[in-house]
């Protein structure tokens, strides 16, 4: 049965999409079939895996508002194992276009209930908000994957997360759970640093992944050639870490 993981945050710039490209790539690596769904109107999942964005006719947006099946919109990627439903720019209509429609929490369970089960892993990227797109998301997870960037006030807006997962988890989602919380971007020169992830741990105990993701110009540099970190370095420290955290989700089942 496919385990659906929404990466969310509705700060910005805090790794979100190069958590959902990376991790994806790397469980694929591993074996395991993997569907991206791209959620966020911005679509940088979606160019991260190689996918041109003016080649795409149907995206997220057909599933959630036109009620397409969601077969129809699944792309390859250049990854073995690994495939995505796009999000093209026109999805920023949705999150207004969704309001008035019947269920429109549910419309990407819905529509994912039809095909996870032909993957061992869903990954949703969220846009950086707690509206109705990220509603889809946590409705539609099994779990949560919390990316935090190592800087000041990285806690700073989780309580406002945390928050609406209880709310999910009251009214559209009770099995929703908390996968784990993912220190990113950590720079390893500075103390600052090492006394967030003391605090990050503090406050999430054992939740946060033992995988730290480090600061490495080669993860920022990949999206720009369309190809995830185990494509574009496969030596480099990011994929090293990328795929840590692959192995640690597994085993976390
Ligand atoms: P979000 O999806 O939460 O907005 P992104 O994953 O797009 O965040 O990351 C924001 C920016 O930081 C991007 O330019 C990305 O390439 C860069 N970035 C993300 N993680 C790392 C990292 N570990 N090392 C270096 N740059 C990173
Ligand atoms: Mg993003």
């Amino acid at each position: 049965m496919g385990k659906v993981l929404a990466i969310a945050n509705q700060k910005g710039g805090v790794g979100k999409t190069t958590t959902s490209v990376n991790l994806g790539a790397c469980l694929a690596y591993i074996g395991k079939k993997v569907l991206l769904v791209d959620i966020d109107p911005q679509g940088n999942a979606t160019s991260g895996v190689g996918i041109d964005k003016s080649d795409v006719e149907q995206c997220i947006y057909d599933i959630l508002v036109e009620d397409v099946e969601a077969n129809v919109v699944i792309k390859e990627t250049k990854v073995e194992n690994l495939y995505t439903i796009p999000a093209t720019i026109q999805l920023a209509g949705a999150e207004i276009e969704l309001v008035p429609t019947i269920s429109r929490e549910v419309r990407l369970k819905r529509a994912l209930e039809e095909v996870k089960d032909q993957y061992d892993y869903v990954i949703i990227d969220c846009p950086p908000s707690l509206g109705l797109l990220t509603l889809n998301s946590l409705t539609a997870a099994d779990a949560v994957l919390i990316p935090v960037q190592c800087e000041y006030y990285a806690l700073e807006g989780l309580s406002q997360l945390l928050n609406t997962i209880r709310l999910v988890q009251k009214h559209l989602n009770q099995s929703l759970k908390i996968e784990g919380v993912l220190l990113t971007m950590l720079d390893a020169r500075t103390n600052l640093g090492l006394q967030v992830i003391e605090e990050v741990k503090k406050y999430f105990r054992d939740k946060v992944y033992q995988t730290i993701i480090p600061r490495n110009v080669r993860l920022s540099e990949a999206p720009s050639h369309g190809e995830p970190i185990i494509i574009y370095d496969p030596k480099s420290k990011g994929a090293e870490v990328y795929l840590d955290l692959a192995k640690e989700v597994i085993a976390n089942g």
